[in-house]
């Protein structure tokens, strides 16, 4: 892998490092205070094209590579990772569209999100099937030329907001394999029995949107089914990768911004009559925290890049998020720890790329579920 990035991609980070320092971090503080999500800003990012970079044109997007859409993720994540999350994940779900949807899908409900006109999420987490995503309860029954569905999700991305979701329900109870007899549907958010209940009470990416859902006899139209009727657990599994390497990239960007911090702090910072930067101790952390991050970094693009190439790398995917997720969190303690008393107060972003760092470790798969995929991996399973 040439590690140089492009012209194209050394302009692209360029653009939205501007956009998040001058855009995001001054008004950070307010989203994350108030859990609003920040309407103002995705207007903003709209008009950069940020709203889904690796999204072919003809589908409204900005036909980029899959490097470019984590450069993306990377910067705006730096400049805050609540309206980072708000921002990027507009799309989430959209690669189920793309790979498996109709012309028609594509046309109707890919085109507008991609041109962030709308917004959409995917559901497939439940209250009792979290990492066991195959453990789902969510019933889809045909009756006729439609489904009914039953069930609840939790901790949806864009539950309150979205204009549609993708629902994975199952609709063969009694399959042959657990895995098999999960379907994926596009239910829109108006559809009589859609509730959506706010989880507003997060400790982190307080800007983002989170809800609960309850399907009660939700009907969808049977054109709505996405893909094919009881593979979707499989399809599902086809772009976990691309899922976690966009949360690598969150990571990373969450820990090059609590580092920024850290190390300004540490060279205004005056103790012992000169700079706490005068001293080894702090000097042997902002080293061993630039290595880190930079580690991180390569192994996250490595990763993205070899999407770009075509490729469904599963373990480089989850090997990027294992580490750049711990490295985030580590950094950011590491950050906070440089600024003292003054790292726990709510004045200083530092205290805010803490709290932000730890979702990176759970969503998208948690990190012994990460460790579970490398091992069989290593160990030729999958
Ligand atoms: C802010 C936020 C946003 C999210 N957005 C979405 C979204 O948009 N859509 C969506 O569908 N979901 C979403 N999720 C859900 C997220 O993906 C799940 O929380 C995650 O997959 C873990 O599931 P769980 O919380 O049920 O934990 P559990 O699966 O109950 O895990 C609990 C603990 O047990 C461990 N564990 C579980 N199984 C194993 C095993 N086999 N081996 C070893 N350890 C194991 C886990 O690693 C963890 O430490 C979101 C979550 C959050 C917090």
């Amino acid at each position: 892998m040439d590690f140089e990035l492009s012209e194209e991609h050394k302009l692209l980070r360029k653009t939205v490092r501007k956009f998040a320092e001058e855009t995001i971090r001054p008004v950070a503080e307010k989203y994350d205070e108030e859990a609003k999500y920040p309407y103002e800003i995705v207007e903003e990012a709209k008009k950069l094209g940020l709203i889904a970079p690796a999204i072919p044109e003809k589908y409204g997007g900005a036909g980029m590579d899959f490097l470019a859409q984590a450069i993306v993720i990377e910067e705006l994540f730096r400049g805050d990772p609540g309206i980072g999350l708000a921002i990027s994940a507009r799309i989430f779900g959209s690669d189920m569209l793309l790979e498996f949807g109709t012309e028609e899908q594509k046309q109707k409900y890919l085109v507008p999100v991609a041109k962030g006109d709308k917004v959409m999420g995917a559901a497939i987490t439940e209250p009792e099937a979290g990492s066991d995503v195959a453990g789902m309860k969510t019933r889809a029954e045909r009756q006729g030329d439609y489904y009914v569905l039953n069930g609840t999700k939790t901790f949806i991305t864009n539950g309150t907001i979205a204009d549609f979701l993708i629902v994975f329900a199952r609709t063969n109870f009694n399959p042959p394999e657990r895995h098999m007899g999960i379907t994926a549907f596009i239910v829109e958010t108006d559809r009589e029995g859609f509730i959506a209940e706010p989880i507003k009470k997060k400790m982190g990416i307080r800007a983002s949107d989170l809800a609960e859902i309850t399907l009660k006899d939700v009907k969808v139209p049977a054109e709505n089914v996405v893909g094919q009727e009881g593979m979707a657990f499989y399809h599902l599994m086809q772009f976990f990768a691309r899922g976690r390497v966009a949360v690598a990239a969150q990571a990373v960007g969450i820990a090059q911004g609590a580092f920024d911090e850290a190390f300004k702090y540490a060279q205004e910072r005056q103790q012992f009559g000169r700079p706490i930067a005068d001293f080894q101790a702090i000097q042997f952390k902002l080293a061993d925290m630039a290595t880190a991050i930079e580690a991180a970094r390569l192994l996250t693009y490595k990763a993205a890049w070899l999407i770009s190439q075509g490729g469904n790398p599963a373990k480089e995917a989850s090997m990027a998020k294992l580490y750049a997720s711990k490295v985030a969190r580590e950094v950011a303690n590491e950050a906070l720890q440089i600024h003292g008393g003054y790292g726990f107060i709510k004045e200083y972003p530092v205290e805010r790329f803490y709290r932000d760092a730890k979702i990176t470790e759970l969503y998208e798969g948690t990190s012994e579920i990460q460790r579970l995929i490398i091992a069989r991996a290593l160990l030729g399973k999958i």
